[in-house]
């Protein structure tokens, strides 16, 4: 007992301080993008994800990008910022010189009833398990998700807002709706990764539906291809307002 609290001592804590102080991301995490319009043309958008468009001065939809930088450096680069999760489906289109947005915050209503305990009911919908992974991230002891009253839990009863993994495969629709009726009014949906918004690298596959919205209103979009844990908990506290 005195050995294990003395390893404890040692260890401190090990929370990471954010949001209180900011986040240091690594030089490669491919975040919010930087377009070059004039870049922005022709074959130079090509993406095999169909994520680039050269409509209307040129377009990135971070619904669709897997953030492979498979496309050609020129017109696209990436920033380190992690910041990308939005609240509704439009605004995840990037373009030039277009202000960009962030998650806002839910109604006043749901902020106070979910203000200091949001629980989620998770459904791999046909995913990979990486969104699943680093979403589990968030409940390790860096990250330590429940400082914040959001846990993930076993039943839809017990849960506030269905978290959606995965591109909505046929065999898992039904699952998925049941899921949701199950949980009790009112409540939230999350689309997590670019499976459940879009459908990801399997859009269009004749097995898939392209994502969750098509079935549920969905109240908070987080891309990528798994996101980041940084950019779930970013759109989180944004919906709490507990971020600006
Ligand atoms: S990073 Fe990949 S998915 Fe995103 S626009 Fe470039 S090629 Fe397309």
């Amino acid at each position: 007992m005195f050995h294990a609290l003395i390893a404890r001592i040692k260890q401190g804590h090990r929370t990471m301080p954010y949001p209180k102080a900011p986040l240091r991301m690594p030089d490669r995490l491919r975040g919010y993008p930087d377009l070059k319009p004039e870049a922005l043309s022709g074959e130079s958008a090509a993406c095999p994800f169909g994520a680039l468009s050269t409509t209307d001065g040129g377009c990135l939809d971070l619904g669709k990008c897997l953030f492979c930088a498979e496309c050609p450096a020129g017109p696209v680069s990436f920033t380190t910022d992690y910041r990308l999760a939005v609240t509704k489906r439009e605004h995840l289109l990037v373009r030039p010189g277009v202000e960009r947005h962030f998650a806002a915050p839910l109604p006043p209503d749901l902020r106070k009833l979910f203000g200091r305990s949001l629980k989620f009911r998770e459904v791999s919908a046909g995913g990979c398990n990486a969104c699943e992974a680093d979403t589990n991230v968030l409940s390790t002891i860096g990250w330590d998700l429940g400082r914040f009253g959001i846990q993930f839990v076993a039943s839809p009863r017990h849960a506030d807002g269905l978290w959606v993994t995965g591109p909505v495969t046929e065999n898992m629709r039904l699952a998925l709706l049941q899921t949701y009726e199950a949980i009790p009014a009112p409540k939230i949906v999350v689309a997590c990764g670019a499976c459940a918004i879009n459908g990801g690298p399997f859009q269009d596959a004749e097995a898939v539906h392209n994502g969750v919205d098509g079935f549920l209103p969905v109240d908070l979009y987080i891309p990528g291809c798994p996101p980041h844990p940084a950019t779930i908990l970013d759109g989180l506290l944004r919906i709490l307002d507990k971020l600006r």
